[in-house]
């Protein structure tokens, strides 16, 4: 029940109603029986001052940030934690009084995925796409141990933009590839790949993936950023020749639980997280 005393967290993008934010902090507040409340607000480019000095005059305690607001929000923030620094992007907002200090949870949810089946320490990557997915996850693995990256775009400008602040930031052994021939020489000896393009995103679940099983191997960690469809073209391909997957919606849980635990100080259960999601996607 909402009373005088409930909390107020939430989320704020263009859209934001097909956000799955909300039933996984819900579930878990009520799970934990905690007095919050997490809400989706549908703010539009142009609105973000107006939401960010709106949340601290409404006493907000905290904000997931999504498309298309990762990035300008910075400049509405009193303070940026060191990874969200790094990677220039901001997906939770935790406010105390009127002070806003943000922070970047996508690649630590990429990174905790990626754990439940292999460990990222001096692990050879290659990440297809260079966004902001692309941003936060590498900077994140390099941060965690990763030995190498191997940065495939389809825009070569965008991935050397990637590989130079890489290596300026945290002086990473890091390459920025084409999506060409080069790729399947680097697949042959890589531990881990990492697609943080929409390809086969709902409605295009048909797409082709970039990469076909003819070029994985059965040591080959294959993780998905998409995760509508659960199963995504991607994924298919990485089973069929027995590689191990990671799920998108497991990093879509992790950076969440993550979330949750920056403005509570309690880490949410998974299966708490994850049972809110059950029925989501049939
Ligand atoms: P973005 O627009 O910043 O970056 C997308 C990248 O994909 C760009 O480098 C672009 O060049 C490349 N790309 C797009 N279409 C392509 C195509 N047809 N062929 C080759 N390359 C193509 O987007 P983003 O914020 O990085 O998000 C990327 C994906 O990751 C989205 O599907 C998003 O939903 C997903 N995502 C998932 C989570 C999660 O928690 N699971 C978190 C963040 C993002």
């Amino acid at each position: 029940m909402i009373t005088g005393k409930t909390n107020v967290v939430g989320v704020i993008g263009d859209p934001v109603e097909h956000s799955l934010s909300p039933p996984m902090h819900n579930a878990a507040f009520k799970h934990l029986k905690m007095d919050y409340v997490y809400v989706p607000y549908h703010v539009k480019k142009g609105m973000l001052s107006d939401a960010i000095a709106g949340s601290k005059s409404l006493n907000i305690k905290g904000l997931n940030v999504t498309i298309p607001h990762k990035t300008n929000v910075i400049k509405y923030l009193d303070e940026l934690d060191k990874s969200a620094e790094l990677i220039g992007a901001v997906n939770t907002i935790k406010f105390d009084g009127n002070h806003a200090k943000g922070y970047n949870t996508d690649g630590i949810g990429a990174v905790k995925a990626i754990e439940e089946v292999n460990s990222v320490k001096n692990k050879k990557v290659i990440i297809l796409g260079a966004g902001g997915a692309a941003r936060a996850i590498s900077f994140q693995i390099i941060m965690d141990g990763a030995e190498s990256i191997v940065i495939a775009n389809r825009t070569a400008a965008n991935a050397e933009q990637l590989q130079r602040d890489l290596v300026e930031k945290l002086n990473a052994n890091v390459k920025s590839i084409d999506l060409g021939e080069k790729l399947e020489i680097e697949l042959s000896n890589a531990d881990i790949l990492i697609n943080t393009t929409p390809i086969g995103m709902y409605p295009n679940v048909d797409q082709e993936p970039l990469v076909k099983a003819e070029l994985m191997h059965e040591n080959l960690v294959v993780k998905d950023c998409v995760y509508n469809p659960l199963q995504t073209g991607l994924i298919k391909e990485a089973e069929k020749c027995n590689a191990k997957v990671v799920s998108g919606l497991k990093m879509l849980i992790y950076q969440g639980m993550e979330a949750f635990r920056i403005w509570t100080g309690v880490t949410p259960p998974l299966e708490i997280f994850e049972r809110s999601l059950k029925g989501q996607f049939e």
